[in-house]
């Protein structure tokens, strides 16, 4: 297994409690794990409302979130279910608000509600719009916790977890895969998964012509005085629905911080979490790409916006007023950030639903954004449902 974040961590724990005594090691480039999206995220556990019905996304994530459920309540990891309103600030968001409460509704969503503008204040005293779906599941959790247990439950299983192991590359062979790490080690074995987030194209060379990870950085701000305590759960806009991005969000974490965020835009590095970090092949690798020039011609206005909300307090403050009146500049001081490892396709789509690839005796996760965490173990029960076909 390469890649020790969520994804991985998941899959290898799926497929070890399926198969007690089979021989996983999972190696990750990082002097520890999940040090990547898994901890760098605004740590919601998704309902399921946004994904198109019948794509995975909108699958793995409502089995998925039963299953994180469950292995929470296990491990004694929390869970908050302070829930979740998605505002439409204005009558021209309402057919908007009603597609996606129709969408959330085929996704089966527990308990969703379409709430007036007095219901909605009455959820969320700081909100403000004319009409908002409540999802009172929706809930909050520490992803790297979760992955940080999984890695004991893994190592409790008999499996093998070996950090500072970098994957130059991953190569089929007649009966298996073979694994290229650092100072010449190799690793093989019958079949290798790869869940290398933002290096995922990387390391699929053999089957992802077609494909390339753009990362796209988010950062987010701390909510502060009397506003924070105010806020309850989480507040969204009602998103645009050509992108796969959610909006400026308001999230009370697990931990009690109130957040604001995250934003995106497009980062030029992959693993660097300074403000304007720069890696010269990975800003290469976004910028020489025919399909990034074709997406952002069509997104510059949005990219505008992402940019000044990346810069500018004041900005951010202003577009979160359309749905949170009261908050102020001095309400935002300036937090973390995450980087998104998305795919897009030379066409300059990004590409919405997760994507997984085999190659021989390989599994590549090439696409694995939000809500990749929520649905992790999910995706691991798809993953060796894959490798028992595989290898039948
Ligand atoms: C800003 C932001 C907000 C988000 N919010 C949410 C949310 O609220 N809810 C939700 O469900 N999801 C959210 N997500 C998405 C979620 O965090 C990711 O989908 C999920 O963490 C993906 O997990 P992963 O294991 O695929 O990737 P990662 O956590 O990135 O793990 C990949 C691992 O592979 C390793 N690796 C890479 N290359 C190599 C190599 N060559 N050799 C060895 N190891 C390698 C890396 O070191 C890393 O540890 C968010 C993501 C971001 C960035």
């Amino acid at each position: 297994m390469v890649g020790g974040g969520i994804v991985g961590l998941a899959t290898a724990w799926q497929m070890l409690s399926r198969r007690p005594g089979i021989q996983i090691t999972v190696v990750d480039a990082e002097p520890a794990i999940a040090g990547h999206q898994t901890s760098h995220n605004s740590g919601v556990v998704h309902a399921g409302i946004y994904y198109a019905p019948g794509s995975l996304k909108a699958s793995l994530c409502s089995r998925g979130r039963g299953l994180l459920k469950e292995f929470c309540a296990e491990h004694g990891i929390p869970i908050d279910h302070n829930g979740k309103l998605v505002v439409a600030k204005s009558e021209g968001e309402l057919p908007g608000l009603g597609n996606l409460f129709d969408r959330a509704s085929q996704n089966r969503v527990p308990g969703l509600r379409r709430v007036d503008r007095e219901e909605l204040r009455r959820i969320e005293p700081v909100a403000d719009g004319v009409a908002a779906i409540h999802s009172p599941d929706t809930a909050v959790v520490d992803f790297a916790a979760v992955a940080r247990q999984l890695a004991a439950e893994i190592e409790k299983l008999g499996g093998r977890i070996r950090t500072s192991w970098p994957v130059s590359r991953v190569r089929s062979a007649a009966d298996g895969s073979i694994v290229d790490g650092p100072n010449g080690e190799t690793l093989r074995g019958r079949i290798t998964i790869v869940c290398a987030g933002l290096q995922a194209d990387r390391l699929a060379a053999e089957v992802a012509h077609d494909v390339r990870i753009l990362p796209f950085r988010g950062t987010w701000y701390r909510v502060t005085g009397e506003l924070a305590d105010q806020v309850r759960g989480s507040i969204y806009p009602v998103p645009d629905p050509s992108l796969p991005f959610l909006g400026v969000h308001v999230t009370r974490r697990i931990d009690g911080e109130v957040w604001a965020g995250p934003n995106a835009f497009l980062a030029f590095s992959r693993h660097d979490y300074r403000q304007w970090a720069v890696d010269a092949r990975d800003a290469v690798s976004s910028l020489g790409y025919t399909g990034f020039w074709k997406f952002a011609a069509k997104n510059l206005p949005t990219a505008w916006t992402e940019f000044s909300h990346e810069v500018s307090a004041r900005a951010y403050a202003k577009s979160l007023k359309e749905y949170v009146p009261d908050v102020l500049p001095g309400n935002l001081e300036r937090g973390p950030m995450g980087i998104r490892a998305q795919a897009m396709n030379h066409k300059g789509q990004l590409l919405d639903d997760f994507l997984v690839r085999e190659a021989d005796h390989v599994l590549h996760v090439l696409n694995a954004p939000s809500p990749a965490a929520t649905s992790s173990f999910a995706i691991g029960e798809y993953l060796a449902d894959t490798v028992d076909r595989m290898q039948a």
